[in-house]
């Protein structure tokens, strides 16, 4: 029987979110997490080029309360326009429509686009990180299925969908399902306060539960007293992991899993 876990990331680590993330850490900090996954965008919608921004570094080089471990995560955080396609597929229109707004860039990206659209991610993380990334999360969880392949040729161990974790070297799917918050209407806001307090009751008995924070998020008091609130009842009956954890989490196999990772 695995132990009850938590694993607490913080998306969308970029200079264009820099006054946010700054809250974002002070909330870390005060709820007393052990670890963080920090999601970093090399260049967030072609406007931050995070890896050029000396200042913003600087700040993450003091030491936090909590271990950080650093994944990458897209590189514009943007679909582009030229690469969506005349015709897409119902999960792409679905997607689209429900799941995001524009954020999917690795929802229609395929071939060489793809790979080399990885492989600069990899050149950014490591001028501003200084290491390789060991994990990658696609923007909105939306990927198509060449996706896994590629990272798993460019040597990544772990990324993730809305109900997944993948351990690419073992080719395991760790079952993590994620509470997270929107931000863009009231509405939306008002949704995923409701569904964070119902998923806490629903998945009491998975053995490992994520939460996935935004910038966004701490620009709403009533989203940041929902983020505290989960994370301080997750914590009574489950210790915090980091990635490098998971292996001692039970696994299925990804066979099953690769050709539909996207909406599972
Ligand atoms: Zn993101």
């Amino acid at each position: 029987m695995d132990e009850p876990a938590l694993l607490v990331a913080l998306h969308d680590v970029t200079p264009a979110h820099a006054a946010r993330l700054a809250r974002a850490e002070q909330l870390l900090s005060a709820l007393g997490l052990t670890s963080v996954a920090y999601l970093f965008v090399p260049d967030y919608h072609g406007r931050a080029a995070a890896h050029d921004d000396r200042e913003f570094w600087a700040r993450f080089r003091s030491p936090r309360p909590y271990a950080i471990e650093w994944f990458l995560h897209g590189y514009f955080h943007e679909e582009q326009a030229s690469e969506r396609g005349a015709w897409p597929s119902p999960r792409q229109w679905f997607a689209r429509r429900f799941l995001t707004r524009g954020e999917g860039e690795f929802l229609a990206l395929r071939g060489l686009a793809l790979q080399e659209r990885v492989q600069a991610g990899i050149h950014s993380f490591a001028r501003a990180v200084g290491c390789l990334p060991k994990g990658f999360v696609a923007p909105a969880w939306l990927y198509n299925e060449e996706l896994v392949p590629v990272l798993q040729r460019l040597g990544f161990r772990f990324t993730e969908s809305h109900f997944h974790i993948f351990d690419l070297h073992t080719c395991d799917a760790v079952p993590a399902p994620v509470i997270t918050w929107a931000s863009r209407t009231r509405q939306h806001r008002l949704s995923s306060r409701t569904c964070a307090l119902l998923a806490r009751g629903l998945w009491q008995r998975r053995p490992l539960i994520r939460v996935a924070l935004h910038p966004c998020d701490f620009d709403h008091p009533r989203s940041v007293d929902s983020v505290a609130r989960t994370i301080e009842a997750l914590r009574v009956t489950r210790r915090v992991i980091g990635y490098r954890d998971l292996a001692n989490h039970s696994r299925t196999t990804i066979a099953r899993l690769v050709h539909t990772p996207t909406l599972k």
